[in-house]
């Protein structure tokens, strides 16, 4: 099964996508993760995406689209994929279709999670993550059980460059600008399926194991 998480920044993207990996054999695919890493690492494609990902912009279609292409291209992609944050525009998304067409493959579900834009402001200067193992917390909502340590690994929580209250006003506007009309693509398509995310964690991942098992 191949699935896209759409839902805007701080929606529960990455905290659903971790549940379901650890209940289906399926592969995570973050951009977002991808790009953390080139920034790390200093490559040429890291350093160019961090000028948009510090001004809550998003990378360039050109980049994003072959850094994801690449990806799916390799064999581990095979029995099937969630990709999380990506796609973010319809060029995007069209370039996804192209690329699943051109591997015998299609996505076969859209999963929206949404949450109101005031909650998202509170979870985001929350959020901690993993700078081992990538797990996400948050210090007010869930919080590990010891301060700045990672409860699945020991690794050192840090919290995103990028999640300043004013960086994330501007991602929820390009959001609503260049991401929300993702929405209707897919509904056309006959693929869209919309979560409410503003409830605890494990509520919402039960919503999200129903519609995983009609598939
Ligand atoms: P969040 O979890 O808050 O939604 P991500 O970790 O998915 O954020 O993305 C962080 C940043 O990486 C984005 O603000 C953007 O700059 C860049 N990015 C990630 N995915 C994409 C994409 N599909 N297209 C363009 N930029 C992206
Ligand atoms: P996204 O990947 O969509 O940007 P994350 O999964 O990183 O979102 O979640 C953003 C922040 O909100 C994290 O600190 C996470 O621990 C917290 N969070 C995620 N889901 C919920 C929820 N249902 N209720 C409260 N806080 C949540
Ligand atoms: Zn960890």
């Amino acid at each position: 099964m191949n699935i896209i998480l759409l839902g805007p920044p701080g929606a529960g993207k990455g905290t659903q996508a971790e549940f379901i990996k650890a209940n289906y054999p399926i592969l995570h695919i973050s951009t977002g993760d991808m790009f953390r890493e080139a920034v790390g690492n200093k490559t040429a494609m890291g350093l160019e995406a961090k000028k948009y990902m510090d001004a809550g912009q998003l990378v360039p279609d050109e980049v994003t689209i072959g850094v994801v292409e690449e990806r799916l291209s390799q064999p581990d992609c095979s029995n099937g994929f969630l990709l999380d944050g990506f796609p973010r525009t319809i060029p995007q998304a069209e370039a996804l279709d192209k690329v699943m067409a051109g591997l015998g493959k299609r996505v076969d579900l859209a999963l929206e999670i949404t949450v109101p834009d005031s909650i998202i402001i509170e979870r985001m200067t929350g959020r901690v993550s993993c700078s081992q193992c990538k797990a996400v917390y948050n210090t007010n909502f869930n919080p590990p059980v010891k301060a700045g340590i990672c409860d699945k690994c020991g690794g050192e929580l840090v919290q995103r460059s990028d999640d300043k209250e004013e960086t994330v006003k501007n991602r929820l506007q390009v959001y609503a600008e260049q991401t929300q009309p993702l929405l209707g693509y897919y509904e056309k398509a006959g693929k869209l399926k919309s979560l409410d995310g503003n409830r605890d964690p494990q509520v919402v991942f039960k919503d999200v194991q129903s519609l995983l098992e009609k598939f």
